[in-house]
């Protein structure tokens, strides 16, 4: 077992609330166990270029409460080939770093499984996404943000809605997962959700929207998947427009302010834990697993069982909606 003297960390993918506390949290996690700690700009395309420089507890002060993520991120297709994976390794074995961790979703974790089945590094990865689409842990970094920043527009969207007695297709991101759209729809006390995991039951829909009609429903909003497995907010209105003349439909697309935000009082908690457990699990030999959080509990779960699951929706949740909307 290599003993673990220098770390890197790096966020890649999408970006989402609450990486700076992780990428903060892994940095002083490091340096409390005596770790030369270095960040990685630009997620793999940095690794690929040495954008790879020392990080110091100061240069992570004042950084947990804001969005984004400070090494940036980045999507790159010169790491998923052989020449370009090789090159991250040379730049890794240059600064002799042992252990590397991963700020991301499913995609940049198979990035660093690829990386080190090929190379000695230890890699670790730390759940950032706001879909919330990752097997393994309950919640993943910048979901709760995300869910905060949905609520918050669904509430003001609400208030012109009934205002003129309108129907409102909100739709939030979330391509391959509707968690946010299925919690927010609860939380935010929507009609209906359409997300790509349960077929949607458009029959019952219209059925409880023309009840909700004859009672006189002042508002109606239904939350809606981006995409195409859920349909997405225009394509739905085009479909069904027969079905929806009695209404007056407006759309709203929430897009990118749902990335965006200073991130939640959870969010920070969370990343916060996940970073010094992922760096304690490095130091403790692990490698290819991902902190994740199970019952308000830190858990490790292999990186290929995280990224091979598909995270189930709960069918209770449905039940939820369905009964609240009597
Ligand atoms: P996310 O982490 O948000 O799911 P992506 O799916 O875009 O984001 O993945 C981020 C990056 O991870 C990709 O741009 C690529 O560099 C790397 N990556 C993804 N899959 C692989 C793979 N199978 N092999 C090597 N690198 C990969």
């Amino acid at each position: 077992m290599t003993t673990i003297k220098n770390i890197a960390v790096l966020t890649s993918g999408g970006d989402s609330p609450g990486m700076n506390a992780a990428i903060r949290a892994v940095v002083r996690t490091g340096i409390f166990n005596g770790l030369n700690v270095y960040g990685v700009r630009h997620g793999y395309h940095g690794l690929i270029n040495d954008h790879i420089t020392e990080m110091k507890s100061h240069h992570v002060s004042n950084i947990i409460q804001r969005g984004g993520t400070i090494l940036k991120t980045a999507r790159s297709m010169e790491f998923k080939t052989e020449a370009g994976m090789e090159a991250a390794w040379q730049n890794l074995k240059k600064h002799d770093i042992n252990a590397l961790f991963v700020i991301g979703g499913d995609g940049s974790f198979r990035g660093a499984m690829a990386l080190s089945s090929k190379y000695p590094i230890s890699c670790i990865g730390l759940p950032g996404t706001i879909d919330n689409d990752i097997w393994g842990t309950d919640e993943t970094i910048g979901f709760d943000t995300a869910m905060n920043t949905v609520i918050d527009a669904v509430d003001k969207i609400r208030d012109t809605a009934s205002s003129h007695n309108r129907m409102f297709l909100i739709e939030v991101m979330g391509r391959d997962a509707g968690f946010i759209a299925m919690n927010c729809g609860i939380a935010g006390g929507a009609e209906a959700v359409l997300i790509p995991e349960i077929k949607n039951d458009h029959l019952t829909l219209f059925k409880t929207l023309e009840e909700g009609h004859a009672h006189k429903k002042s508002s109606n909003i239904i939350l809606v998947s981006e995409g195409d497995q859920a349909g997405g907010a225009f394509k739905f209105a085009e479909k069904y427009k027969d079905k929806l003349k009695n209404y007056d439909v407006r759309i709203s697309i929430l897009g990118h302010i749902q990335r965006g935000g200073s991130p939640s009082a959870f969010d920070r908690f969370l990343a916060s834990r996940l970073g010094v457990a992922a760096v304690e699990a490095a130091l403790d030999g692990q490698t290819n697993v991902m902190a994740g959080y199970k019952n308000s509990k830190v858990v490790l779960v292999p990186l290929e069982k995280a990224v091979k699951t598909r995270k189930k929706m709960d069918k209770e949740l449905l039940h939820v909606l369905d009964v609240l909307n009597t």
